[in-house]
């Protein structure tokens, strides 16, 4: 199974994927999580791609294709991948239909979740993070026991540096000017799912479900 998670930022791609990953297991290839782990770790990428995130911008195309090329090689994506952040401008789309057919590989779905603008301002500046085990939680919907640990593992909860209303505002901008064209991309390849993302996360996961398990 090899499908795009496609949405605005805070549409709940993350979430959504986590449940996949638990129900089918292949993986999870998130460009985000890839450049907040370099940020941290402070190699060249990260201290390349930081400046641009923590603007709200898209980092390079040439970087984050280069990434995800040599991330579907590996090994435990020929049982299938699930891309989420990624494509997010028309070249990266480009991209990855040259490097798919290049593997002898075709996406099999491109799932759309649709969420209001005013619902994701909210649930972005709401969002939080385990710093250990990666667990999402909305301080609105889905509150931890306490605010600032994970219910799972105990490990610290953080704020995304760029979850803050400033930054939000910027990258919703970022969407709707490079990212969201990409629906009518995939639509046009017969490709696209539209999914109802205001719903409770299980809601959503059913619909996902059917879209994957056909
Ligand atoms: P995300 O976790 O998907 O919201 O991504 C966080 C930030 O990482 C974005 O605001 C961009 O700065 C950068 N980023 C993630 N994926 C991409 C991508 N496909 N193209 C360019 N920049 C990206």
């Amino acid at each position: 199974m090899n499908v795009i998670l496609l949405g605005a930022p805070g549409a709940g791609k993350g979430t959504q994927a986590e449940k996949m990953i638990e129900a089918w297991g292949i993986p999870h290839i998130s460009t985000g999580d890839i450049l907040r782990k370099a940020v941290a770790a402070g190699t060249p990428l990260g201290t390349q791609a930081k400046r641009y995130m923590d603007a709200g911008e898209l980092v390079p195309d040439f970087v984050v294709i280069g990434l995800v090329k040599s991330r579907l090689q590996e090994p435990d994506a020929e049982r299938g991948f699930i891309l989420d952040g990624f494509p997010r401008t028309d070249a990266q789309a480009e991209a990855l239909d040259r490097a798919l057919e290049e593997l002898g590989r075709s996406l099999d779905a491109v799932i759309s979740i649709d969420v209001a603008r005013d619902v994701i301002v909210k649930r972005l500046t709401s969002r939080r993070t385990c710093s250990s085990c990666g667990k999402i939680y909305s301080l609105i919907a889905d509150p931890p026991a306490d605010p600032a640990k994970c219910d799972v593992c105990g490990g610290d909860l953080y704020q995304r540096d760029d979850d803050t209303v400033e930054t939000v505002t910027n990258r919703l901008a970022v969407y709707d000017r490079s990212t969201a064209p990409l629906v009518d991309y995939y639509r046009s390849k017969g490709l696209l799912k539209q999914i109802d993302g205001d719903r409770p996360v299980d809601e959503v996961f059913a619909d996902v479900r059917s879209v994957v398990e056909g």
